[in-house]
């Protein structure tokens, strides 16, 4: 791509029909509400960012008179960029949607644009990617450790499944079980008791399609233990982490978890023992912590619970007992965070800005890990009200937790915390308080 120096302002790129990516250097980006973006709102393309078409969506920009104008639809569609992990995206992009066009998949699009002559993306860097860039992941190298720990390990159902994701769905925490480093993933639970409208791995609308395939099968205590075991062994910043984007939520499997954790515990006392959920149950994540659980996140868009319901459509529990399970968590010890997943133009208005710090100083949360949402903007609006108050942007999001919620870590993955009973005491530690049913 060959694109001009001259140009003042950022301008418009979109992907060519063979694929390649064009410029109109006449006409300035925007983003999805038709504002500018400017050289302060973007940074180079990072080093991971792969590039997506927007099939059907024009290209659009505001030319020297301000007005808004599309790129022809013959000369290709509109193109956002999918960030790695490590980044925060701060802008949807624009363009203009042919009518009667199919859902856009369930990816995290990002507005892009061209600016002296390079491709940039309108995105913040808020953590350190170098353990989770592409390129670390060697293709070659994978297959080769999937083949030989398949073939020593051919009952292990938990290893091929993770096999199937490390190598269809490039999911650096499958990978990881094999490369035997960091967070290594564990799935284990087939059903959820939310139905998430983003939701990866499960879509029960018409027409719209979930990008992975959920866990088909219960997982046996032997299978996870002696999965965990050797990672929590042998992985440096060993993280073992229950609930992945392939199952549904793993708490509707805690009593397995319990005894997993605990065989585990009783064989090593080496690395993180975390869980991913939606915590929903207080009840069975005070046994998990008792258990020895060592940190957790909590997934949550909202620490308002209209905007949380709305997303979460949960079944048969309410954020009220989301909040429940972290200050269980803090009162345990058990380091939590919070996956929050992010769309601008929703987490970023000042209500919900205001909700998240009285939460985050409510709940005692260690870290909040920011997700870039994958949804199409258009499948997200008419399921979730937007909040009153006007978005202040990403941007002021970041900078208000950090200056109203100073103790609370900014960043993008779970930390390896190590384990909570370094000396295997989980069973000596005093009962915790029990728990009484949520007070909605
Ligand atoms: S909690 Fe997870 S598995 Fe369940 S619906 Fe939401 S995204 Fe899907």
């Amino acid at each position: 791509m060959k694109m001009s120096q001259s140009v003042a302002h950022p301008y418009v790129v979109y992907s060519t029909p063979s694929g390649d990516v064009g410029e109109r250097r006449s006409l300035r980006a925007v983003d999805a509400d038709g504002v500018p973006l400017t050289p302060r709102d973007l940074l180079p393309l990072p080093e991971g960012a792969s590039l997506s078409m927007l099939p059907q969506r024009l290209a659009v920009g505001l030319d020297a008179a301000g007005a808004r104008r599309g790129v022809p639809a013959a000369r290709g569609w509109a193109l956002a960029a999918l960030l790695p992990i490590g980044y925060t995206r701060t802008r949807l992009p624009g363009y203009e949607k042919i009518p009667e066009t199919e859902p856009l998949p369930f990816f995290g699009y990002t507005a892009v644009a061209g600016w002296r002559g390079r491709l940039y993306a309108a995105a913040v860097r808020t953590d350190d990617p170098a353990c989770w860039l592409p390129r670390i992941y060697d293709r070659q190298r994978l297959e080769r450790l999937v083949r030989e720990r398949l073939a020593a390990e051919p009952e292990n159902r938990v290893l091929a499944h993770h096999a199937h994701c490390a190598l269809d769905y490039s999911c650096p925490t499958a990978s990881n079980l094999f490369f035997r480093r960091w967070e290594g993933a564990v799935a284990v639970s087939a059903g959820c008791n939310a139905r998430c409208v983003g939701c990866i791995s499960k879509q029960e609308e018409e027409g719209l399609v979930s990008p992975q395939d959920r866990l088909l099968f219960l997982p046996t205590l032997e299978e996870i233990v002696e999965t965990g075991v050797a990672h929590l062994e042998q992985a440096p910043d060993a993280i073992y982490s229950f609930g992945q984007g392939c199952e549904g939520e793993p708490l509707l499997q805690a009593r397995l978890i319990e005894r997993a954790i605990r065989a585990m515990r009783a064989r090593t006392l080496r690395g993180t023992i975390n869980i991913n959920t939606n915590a929903s149950n207080p009840r069975a994540l005070q046994r998990l912590y008792e258990a020895g659980l060592d940190s957790l996140r909590a997934s949550t868009i909202s620490a308002r619970h209209e905007t949380y319901t709305a997303y979460y459509r949960p079944i048969g529990y309410t954020f009220a007992d989301v909040k429940r399970s972290l200050l269980l968590a803090r009162e345990a010890g058990v380091y939590s965070s919070i996956n929050l997943l992010c769309f601008p133009g929703l987490i970023d208005c000042e209500e919900e800005i205001e909700a998240l710090v009285s939460f985050l100083h409510e709940t005692g949360v260690r870290l909040v890990q920011m997700r870039n949402l994958n949804i199409d903007p258009e499948v997200l609006w008419p399921r979730v009200p937007r909040p009153s108050s006007r978005p202040l942007g990403i941007p002021a999001l970041i900078e208000t937790l950090r200056r109203e919620a100073p103790e609370v870590e900014i960043g993008n993955f779970s930390r390896p915390v190590g384990p909570r009973f370094p000396t295997g005491a989980a069973d000596a530690a005093p009962p915790l308080t029990p728990v009484a049913p949520t007070a909605q």
